[in-house]
């Protein structure tokens, strides 16, 4: 094909490729994209922190609880995070929107509270077991493990200790 046929082909059929970022544009499934924090899934056993090669997220202790920080502009995709989450607190999604100026990287952050809630027995106030967590680990559950999950791990430890028979075996 000769170039003026080349030319004139592309004059004709017009470009080939996306619009974007002037138009519409598409979004492959399975993008690992923005992080999304649930704070009322999360248990605070700060794993995501542990396994997060690129030093993107962080738990800050405040007077309401452990504050989560990501920051994107940091944040390598790898997907570890979400893996080590059992509770599924945190996740990629598929948004790709984050372009930004270089005075915004700081502001490019996904933040979220893990808050502390008083002990159902002593009243302490301690990072509880999600729900999201005793449901992953125990299944439906019942009221007895829900209870579990509201007890600070003292009296969590005081209440194995009490079920247990002088042979060590639970009753
Ligand atoms: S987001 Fe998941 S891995 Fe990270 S602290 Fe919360 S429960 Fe643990
Ligand atoms: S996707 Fe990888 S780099 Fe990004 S926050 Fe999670 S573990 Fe860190």
């Amino acid at each position: 094909m000769n170039f003026i046929r080349i030319l004139f082909r592309n004059l004709t059929q017009g470009p080939s490729t996306d619009p974007f970022p002037f138009g519409a544009t598409f979004t492959p499934k399975g993008l690992r994209g923005r992080i999304a924090f649930d704070a009322a899934r999360c248990s605070g056993c700060r794993m995501c922190e542990h396994v997060c090669a690129g030093g993107a997220i962080r738990f800050d202790p405040t007077p309401e609880g452990l504050q989560f920080t990501l920051w994107h502009n940091t944040c390598t995709f790898c997907g570890l995070c979400e893996h080590y989450c059992i509770p599924k607190a945190i996740h990629l999604t598929e948004d790709w929107h984050l372009a930004h100026r270089q005075e915004d990287k700081y502001r490019m952050i996904e933040q979220g509270t893990v808050a502390y809630q008083p002990c159902a027995e002593c009243g302490v106030r301690f990072i509880p077991i999600s729900a999201a967590l005793v449901t992953r680990v125990y299944g439906a559950g019942t009221a007895a493990v829900a209870r579990l999950g509201r007890l600070c791990p003292d009296c969590r430890r005081k209440r194995s200790a009490a079920g247990l028979n002088t042979t060590g075996e639970a009753k």
